[in-house]
């Protein structure tokens, strides 16, 4: 089993300018093999990562466009796993896309407000890989693992030398690779290795079987009745990120107008405006603060989803169809809060380490319009009815309460029949098919390298304790 340790990194200011341009090197590799990827592939030709590193590798030390001022080929000074990883990873995007599309996903339309309308209906979307851009893309590079060495709290990297680490490898096995990345301005380190059995799983601490409802009020709430609020520090830093961002649009505003452009017009494609110290400035406190926001928010889901998966032998979420609800503006804000896709990702893969049953409801599953008591099913419900009563038994329902008891049911196989979406009318007797949504059964699905087989260092520490 592979496990993977995210840590951060204390570069040296020389050490930094070179994970920078090492990044910039596995950017424009990437984008250099996509072009060429494309340029086959319309020439009826089928490119494949192997061949396409070989004529990279013909070509890196002659080719103009990858030699400096001098005439010198500068990925000499860059360590060739940074420039031979983007092969694989491209190799690997192409074949999610036609893993998807073969599972019936659609090829995702170009323009953005199409996609939105396409994923709120529930279509399946399959996103071919595409040119990564400067500043937007995500910067990191790759270091196989005969290159590097571990010693405490440093790391030797080709061509670096020993980099500080904020804490030692909390892995014992075999160490297969690691990934060198930037956030906000801090560096980070995150080495996959290969773990015995006993090390991935997980001793469970009880026997419990629960419905969690991933809720808009409270964060989660728990079919036994308890609730667990979002972390407060999170509000305070989403609202300076509020004004933060604010400052920084008025910056960019204020350039525009000074390049003799109108107020809130939109730029032709490829407009460079001169950049000001204090935009340079504003945009990096914005950054930090959204690296801020981003580990409050980490911290939190993975103490939610450590005590989740430890604590039950089942647990029943919703799938949430996570990118169509943040499509909807009313939504975004509440739901970006708790982080619902990161909670998914994270029960998937914990509850591999905890052998805990995961079940997910499909997102058209009632959970909160069914009366948990009596199966009535409340057409009208909307997202502003935080209580209501069941006509039919005269309970009274805490909304989010009792979307949690219904999904405990589907765990417990006493999951109540779902009425036919037509009739507001009573319970649902004999002759009404149920429609009860699909619901599906997680464990042992989940892959060993998924995207949440990263854990933050520090939160899964604190939540052990
Ligand atoms: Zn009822």
């Amino acid at each position: 089993m592979q496990l993977t340790h995210k840590i951060a990194l204390r570069p040296t200011p020389e050490q930094a300018d070179y994970f920078h341009r090492a990044c910039g090197t596995a950017r424009r590799v990437w984008n250099w093999a996509l072009a060429e990827w494309n340029r086959q592939y319309s020439a009826g030709l089928k490119p494949n990562a192997m061949a396409l590193k070989k004529q990279f590798n013909a070509i890196k030390y002659s080719d103009p466009q990858w030699l400096d001022e001098h005439g010198r080929p500068w990925l000499k000074t860059i360590h060739r796993d940074a420039h031979a990883q983007p092969f694989a990873h491209l190799q690997r995007a192409w074949s999610r896309f036609f893993a998807d599309l073969k599972a019936g996903a659609r090829i995702a339309p170009q323009d953005k407000a199409e996609r939105r309308a396409l994923r709120e209906q529930g279509v399946k979307l399959a996103y071919p890989p595409t040119f990564k851009k400067k500043g937007r893309s995500r910067d990191s590079f790759y270091v196989a693992n005969d290159k590097f060495k571990i010693e405490g709290q440093r790391i030797r990297l080709p061509l670096v030398g020993w980099v500080e680490m904020a804490e030692s490898l909390r892995f014992d096995g075999k160490i297969m690779g690691a990934t060198v990345s930037r956030t906000a301005d801090r560096w980070f380190i995150a080495i996959q290795v290969e773990v015995p059995d006993a090390q991935f799983y997980r001793q469970r601490t009880g026997q419990g079987v629960i419905g969690v409802d991933l809720g808009l009020k409270a964060a989660a709430t728990r079919s036994n009745g308890e609730r667990i609020e979002a972390p407060k520090p999170l509000k305070a830093a989403l609202r300076r990120l509020k004004i933060r961002a604010r400052r920084l649009s008025r910056k960019v505003e204020a350039a525009k107008v000074a390049a003799g452009f109108a107020p809130k017009a939109s730029l032709p494609k490829g407009t460079r405006l001169p950049v000001s110290n204090n935009r340079k400035k504003s945009a990096a406190i914005l950054a930090r603060l959204h690296a801020r926001v981003a580990n409050i928010r980490a911290d939190f889901t993975h103490k939610l989803t450590m005590r989740l998966t430890r604590e039950n032998q089942a647990v029943v979420i919703e799938d949430l169809h996570v990118q169509g609800m943040l499509a909807n503006d009313k939504l975004a804000r509440a739901l970006s809060d708790v982080g619902f896709g990161m909670i998914r990702r994270q029960m998937e893969y914990k509850a591999k380490r905890y052998d805990t049953r995961l079940v997910i409801a499909d997102r058209w599953y009632p959970s909160s319009r069914l009366c948990s008591v009596c199966g009535w099913q409340h057409e009208e419900l909307t997202l502003k009815d935080r209580q209501w009563t069941c006509p039919n038994c005269g309970t009274d329902h805490d909304r989010d309460l009792n979307a949690a008891l219904n999904l405990k049911r589907l765990a417990t196989e006493t999951a109540l029949p779902v009425a036919s979406p037509s009739g507001n009318g009573g319970t649902t007797t004999e002759g009404v098919s149920a429609v009860v949504g699909k619901v599906t059964l997680v464990r042992h699905e989940v892959g060993p390298q998924g995207a949440s087989g990263q854990e933050e260092n520090r939160a899964h520490n604190r939540a052990l304790s």
